[in-house]
């Protein structure tokens, strides 16, 4: 996971979904700095009137900024806009890549500021990865298993929302003796022993699926697939009208 996603990583919206997935089996980083090297914005906006913390840039809580970054260097903007959240620039790299291969300025002290300053507006956004939702002692207690053979920020996202949901939902019991199989250097010893609740999550994991064991299409899977092979149900949602047309389409129906 990537701790931010700005103007650089936004481009990933001009090409084919097909690419975005691939993009993830190789190297995403420098995929986002080719990506931009072919397409590099002349204008780059980042809308900061609500941002995302947490479990970004999907599963996250809204985070009331009420600024606007622009610039006409994409880097540049990136850079301000993760110190804005209390990011140093150098931690996302994608953003490193793009300034080592100069794409762009991401040194703040050499950047021109107009309007508020960064200290004016400046908010630590809170952060939440993998290993973090691991240590939740309702998640320890419920018997799950994660085996990681070098799995990508997608599915590490994916897995830490669906525990970060079960555990703030009191629905743990889903996961309950899951035993999760990500990555795609699965190793011999990780495939012995697979039963009915083994997940072999993504579609990289599909070459060691045989007959046993739940297989997860996607790269990364749609957590609502996951949820759905899980055994969950429309009751699990709570009140789900607002979104019945969007779980229909996953399958699930009303109980
Ligand atoms: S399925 Fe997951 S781990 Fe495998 S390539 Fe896709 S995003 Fe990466």
């Amino acid at each position: 996971m990537f701790p931010v996603s700005l103007g650089l990583k936004n481009m990933k919206g001009v090409i084919h979904e097909n690419d975005k997935q691939r993009f993830h089996s190789l190297d995403l980083a420098q995929c986002i700095v080719d990506l931009n090297k072919l397409v590099l914005p002349r204008l780059t906006i980042i809308d900061g009137t609500i941002g995302m913390e947490g479990l970004g840039p999907v599963y996250g809580n809204p985070a009331n900024m009420g600024i606007i970054i622009t610039s006409y260097d994409t880097v540049a903007a990136d850079s301000v806009g993760s110190a804005v959240m209390g990011i140093g620039p150098m931690e996302t790299e994608y953003i490193k890549l793009a300034s080592e291969q100069g794409l762009g300025e991401s040194d703040i002290s050499k950047i021109d500021i107009c309007g508020a300053t960064i200290k004016e507006v400046r908010k630590k956004f809170k952060r939440i990865s993998l290993e973090d939702v691991l240590e939740y002692p309702e998640f320890k207690d419920c018997g799950t298993t994660i085996t990681n053979r070098g799995a990508c920020s997608g599915c590490r996202a994916v897995i830490t929302s669906l525990i970060s949901d079960a555990v703030k939902s009191g629905r743990t019991g889903r996961l309950k003796n899951v035993a999760f199989l990500m990555g795609q250097m699965l190793k011999p010893q990780d495939l012995k022993n697979i039963g009915d609740r083994t997940v072999f999550f993504g579609r990289c994991t599909r070459k060691y699926w045989k007959d046993k064991g739940i297989y997860i299409n996607g790269c990364p899977p749609h957590i609502l697939n996951v949820k759905k092979a899980l055994g969950y149900t429309t009751e699990d949602f709570g009140d789900f009208s607002f979104m019945r047309t969007h779980l229909e389409k996953f399958g699930f129906k009303d109980e």
